[in-house]
């Protein structure tokens, strides 16, 4: 028999991960009193939120008639996991030692003492490694065109995505919207994406597809200009495009687990019979970390309450649940669904004092008349890290009293905008003061690094 121990400091459950299976892990734990850890991740394996977070509108999820954004869906499953109690840490586990009891997370943040774990991690977007592609990296050759395909490099010009499942055609899909034409390039001699997604494809008339063909080299001077591609692995031929996508598939995020779970041929982790426990008694696995077949949200969604049922029975049986106890049976409501829509500040809403408005208006009155330091941040509409690294923002404006002050520029909206400052890709941050750029970070970063610049600008 294991020899388990409980006192107060030790977790009943700790979810790593922040995709639908760790999130409705979250929910059912939640409401089972449980007070479950989820530990969103940060920089490894993809960013807070999973995969959905980098998609447009999901249309099979069901419950949401005429679709969702991704990204507004993992904002309210986030929700609805914090409005029952789920403690949240952003920031990753870099191992897990399944060899004590209770078991020991290492964290950026410290360690933590878990009875049992739910791994949650999703799997990460695959890269080509084809020549050039270090160099075109942000510069042309992007693994999410849902969240850069709206900068202005990409506007009217010549585009191309590699892949054949549904990612590749649902980003294939949204580029048109910006690019003259969009080249799919499979390497193949079919998709083996959703029938209705092929559709789509094959609808859209500014859509080519190149078929048994694979990209070989990333080649222009300051920004991507054009691909080498062989068709048949005979024909070698060149393409001009400014804009390069993968959507070439992913690999499970496993790595921290240092062997010490047993994984499949492919690296996915081993549960039997479609059931949540993993080859450790105690440690269970749910989503895509452990799906190499289905992978879809409301799997991933599914399997996350299987595990979460299934660590609860688990816990009890080895009597070591510590219940909390609610103050009221109905925690209070989240306001989670108001916060979706955000409208531009305009002439009549402008507020000099407002730690964060939103648009160009804004940002020109700031900029020309404002006495403090502006933080910007441009955004796309369906960008997926920008939903994680606004509320991060906004609160390091809020910690610093409203010493700097906050914009959002949506490059979608506002072009020129974007187009003046440089912008290639989203989320970009710029930090302003006194007209001058003082600094620039691209993509989600911890918030003492955005603190700390600000500080030293404050001085
Ligand atoms: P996927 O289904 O694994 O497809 C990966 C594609 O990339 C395949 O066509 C594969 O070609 C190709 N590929 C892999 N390595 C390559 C390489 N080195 N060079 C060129 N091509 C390469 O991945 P996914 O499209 O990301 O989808 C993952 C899961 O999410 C699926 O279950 C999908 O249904 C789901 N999903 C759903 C939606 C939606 O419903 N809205 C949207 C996105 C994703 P081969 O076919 O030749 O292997």
């Amino acid at each position: 028999m294991e020899k388990l121990e409980s006192n107060s400091e030790i977790e009943n459950v700790v979810i790593i991960g922040s995709g639908p299976a760790g999130y409705t892990a979250a929910i059912y734990a939640a409401r089972a009193n449980l007070q479950p850890l989820l530990v969103t991740g940060f920089n490894s394996g993809g960013i807070p939120g999973g995969q959905l977070m980098t998609t447009t509108f999901v249309e099979n999820f069901p419950g949401f008639p005429d679709g969702v954004l991704g990204p507004d869906l993992m904002d309210l499953m986030k929700a609805q996991a914090v409005r029952w109690g789920t403690k949240l840490i952003e920031t990753d586990v870099s191992s897990v030692d399944t060899t004590k009891r209770p078991f020991e997370l290492k964290t950026l943040e410290g360690k933590i003492k878990a009875n049992s774990i739910i791994l949650a991690t999703g799997a990460s977007a695959n890269r080509l490694g084809m020549i050039g592609e270090e160099k075109y990296w942000s510069k042309g050759i992007s693994a999410c065109a849902i969240c850069d395909g709206a900068t202005p490099q990409f506007r009217n010009e010549e585009l191309a995505v590699i892949g054949g499942g549904d990612s590749a055609c649902e980003e294939a899909v949204y580029l048109t919207k910006y690019g003259s034409r969009v080249h799919l390039l499979v390497r193949s001699n079919k998709l083996r994406a959703s029938a209705s997604m092929i559709d789509r494809v094959k609808a859209n008339s500014k859509i080519t597809i190149h078929w048994n063909t694979s990209a070989i080299e990333a080649i222009g001077n300051n920004w991507l200009e054009k691909i080498k591609i062989s068709e048949s692995e005979k024909i070698f031929k060149e393409l001009e495009v400014k804009g390069l996508f993968y959507a070439i598939g992913h690999t499970p995020n496993t790595s921290f687990l240092n062997n010490q779970i047993e994984v499949d041929n492919r690296g996915y982790i081993k549960c039997d019979g479609g059931r949540p426990e993993t080859s450790v008694s105690g440690i269970f696995a749910a989503g895509d970390v452990s799906d190499s077949e289905w992978r879809q949200g409301v799997t991933a969604a599914g399997s996350g309450c299987m595990a979460a049922l299934a660590a609860e029975r688990w816990l009890s049986e080895k009597e070591l649940s510590r219940k909390i106890t609610r103050e009221k049976p109905d925690p209070d409501k989240s306001n989670a669904t108001n916060n979706i829509v955000d409208e531009d500040t305009n002439e009549e809403t402008f507020d000099f004092n407002s730690e964060w408005q939103k648009g160009s208006y804004a940002l020109r009155k700031l900029y020309h008349e404002g006495a403090k330091p502006i933080l910007v941040i441009f955004s796309s509409p369906s960008c997926g890290p920008c939903h994680v690294l606004k509320p991060q923002l906004k609160r390091v404006i809020s910690e610093l009293n409203g010493k700097v002050q906050g914009v959002e520029i949506d490059i979608d909206k506002d072009q020129l905008v974007a187009q003046q400052a440089g912008i290639n890709g989203t989320p970009t941050v710029q930090l302003f003061k006194d007209k001058l750029l003082k600094r620039q970070w691209k993509g989600v970063k911890q918030r003492s690094e955005f603190k700390d610049a600000i500080k030293a600008i404050l001085k």
